[in-house]
């Protein structure tokens, strides 16, 4: 039987540690709550403070006046995907959240003046938050004051447990790759989104979307899943380092390797270079909904037809270096330090898997439906829908991380806790990844590893080239059966032999089921729509005006249903 190696009790469990896992861990410390904090990195990792960005900014509603405007600004850019209740939540909380980054130990500066954010149309305030190492640094110091709060790093979670038609815990890999059951009275879970299922990726490895199979599996559904955001990323000459649409501004052309203009022989007529360019400058992640499309499908159907992913070149002006604006000097001080001169250098860039607009279905306080279960930040399908604007996402950690915890520590007051026997927790376990038959010859470990990897990498591979920008029902369908193919290749039942291996046989695991719901939900939706393009249906059609949920029946059955939610 699986050994489980001890047992911890604690009121709530949150997993993960980028702001929202900070936020609401806070806040319910704050409340005398006691909280389990576990991530499977460090503490403050994630998207939220991924190195190799320079800040991250959060759009903050004016005042009065522009809590409808905002509101309006959402839900036109939306497409009809977004939840109007959580946008409200949004725009009018958001105020009061963003005073709060400081008890997180979260150095927000407002930028001079008023500035739209990406795909805004009106200028607000925006705050910009920056120096991770330094933020981490805060966290541990200001986490280090509470009695009642504890931190379990480079652990993650395998599985929830539910008891008695609510969750009751959950069961830990921890950094030694041994299992650690938690009683737990709730979950919040907080994992971010899946950047790094995609093979070219601005994610750290961690956001690997374990959380949306996590609560998948709990019984709460997912929303919106085929809305991706896919942002230029550079490739050289420093692979993955984010880049400044805005700098398009000052951009003549996009070019391949012999110097031919890629964007040419896409723009329709009556649509210039320039303009194309212009628009572009003005949000960073790809969308149908904007004549901008052409410079994100010229550079996919360029890769696709060459599968060349060195990038494609920008000739940018000279004049982009005299832009004193400090959205500008921030942005190219930052690629300064790490050598990177726009103008002097040969820059290149590709699109890169950025973040996900859907997740799991939640309510105005992150309940997701299941008795006891949570989720917040880019995990749940929050304000965004078919495109999300941009600084609403680092926004959203703190208002709906505030929120859950208010109404978890409610729930916590008037709910014990389960206990779970060890029996209970193996069976889990066993379940999940079933036994390896002793029958047969036990692979050897390094030909386990090797295959994980390959299969890892196999799924990575296969979504960077059909679940990208450019989608069309011949990739799709292949992809599906080329990822059923692996995922027949993995015996997964040799999980209990190969403690070594463990966690990246559960990032295998959950990369299988939530690359064919991926791939599934692109499949579906035959229209195009936001960051959804489809190359076959090119046009955004009035009977899919409505969201498509997935959810996972007893005998794990995954079922995708339209529904006007
Ligand atoms: C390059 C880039 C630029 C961006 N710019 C902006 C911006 O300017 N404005 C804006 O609003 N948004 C921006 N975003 C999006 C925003 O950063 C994220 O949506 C947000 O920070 C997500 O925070 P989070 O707490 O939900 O998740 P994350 O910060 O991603 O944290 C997830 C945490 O969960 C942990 N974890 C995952 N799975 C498990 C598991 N099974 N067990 C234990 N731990 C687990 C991870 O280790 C990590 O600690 C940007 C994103 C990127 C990638």
């Amino acid at each position: 039987m699986v050994k489980i190696k001890s047992k911890v009790q604690t009121d709530v469990l949150v997993v993960g540690s980028g702001l929202s896992g900070i936020k609401v861990s806070k806040e319910l410390a704050d409340q005398n709550v006691k909280v389990l904090l576990v991530t499977k990195m460090q503490i403050a990792s994630g998207s939220s403070f991924y190195p190799l960005k320079a800040s991250l900014g959060t759009q903050v509603t004016k005042d009065e006046q522009d809590e409808e405007i905002f509101l309006h600004d959402i839900e036109k850019l939306s497409r009809g995907m977004h939840r109007h209740d959580l946008a409200e939540v949004y725009v009018n909380e958001i105020p009061d959240r963003v005073k709060e980054y400081q008890d997180i130990g979260v150095h927000a500066k407002k930028l001079e003046g008023e500035r739209k954010a990406c795909f805004a149309e009106h200028e607000r305030d925006i705050y910009l938050l920056s120096d991770w190492d330094q933020i981490r640094e805060n966290v541990r110091s200001i986490f280090g004051t509470y009695d009642n709060l504890s931190i379990m790093e480079k652990t993650i979670v395998l599985t929830l447990i539910k008891k008695d038609g609510r969750v009751a815990g959950a069961i830990l890999l921890d950094e030694n790759n041994e299992f650690v059951m938690v009683e737990a009275k709730a979950v919040i879970l907080a994992t971010g989104g899946f950047g790094s299922i995609y093979k070219h990726n601005l994610n750290p490895n961690d956001v690997d979307g374990s959380g949306h199979i996590l609560a998948l599996e709990a019984g709460a559904r997912l929303v919106n899943m085929e809305y991706i955001q896919f942002i230029p990323g550079i490739t050289t000459p420093k692979y993955k380092t984010l880049f400044g649409e805005h700098t398009l501004m000052y951009c003549d052309d996009i070019v391949d390797e012999a110097g031919n203009s890629i964007l040419d022989p896409f723009l329709p007529e009556g649509l210039s270079k320039q303009e194309c360019l212009e628009i572009r400058s003005t949000h960073g992640p790809f969308t149908h909904s904007l004549s901008s499309k052409y410079f994100d499908i010229a550079m996919m159907k360029n890769i696709i037809a060459t599968h060349n992913e060195d990038g494609f070149r920008l000739l940018y002006r000279d004049e982009l270096y005299e832009n004193q604006e400090e959205f500008y000097t921030v942005y190219l001080n930052w690629l300064k330090e790490r050598n990177i001169h726009l103008v002097e250098d040969e820059i290149r860039i590709a699109p890169f898997a950025h973040a996900s607009n859907g997740g799991v279905y939640i309510d105005t306080y992150g309940r997701t439906g299941v008795n006891g279960l949570y989720a917040i930040g880019e995990l749940s399908c929050n304000i965004e829908g078919a495109n999300r604007l941009g600084g609403n996402s680092t926004g959203a950690c703190m208002v709906f991380g505030k929120r859950a915890a208010m109404d978890c520590v409610q729930y916590t007051r008037k709910t014990d806790l389960i206990e779970i026997t060890e029996n209970e927790a193996a069976a889990q376990i066993e379940k999940m990844f079933g036994f390896h038959n002793p029958g047969k010859n036990l692979l050897q470990e390094n030909h386990i590893e090797q295959k994980v990897h390959q299969v890892i990498d196999g799924i990575k591979e296969i979504m960077w080239y059909h679940g990208n920008v450019v989608r069309d029902e011949e990739g799709l369908s292949s992809a599906i059966e080329e990822i059923k193919k692996l995922e027949a290749s993995l015996e997964l039942g040799a999980f209990f032999e190969q403690q070594r291996n463990r966690k990246q046989m559960v990032k295998a695991r959950n990369f299988l089921k939530l690359s064919q719901i991926l791939l599934t939900s692109m499949l579906e939706r035959r229209e195009s729509r936001g960051a959804h393009y489809r190359e076959d249906y090119q046009e955004e059609r009035e009977e899919y005006n409505k969201r498509l949920f997935i959810s996972m029946t007893e005998d794990e059955t995954i079922e995708y249903h339209f529904l006007a939610q």
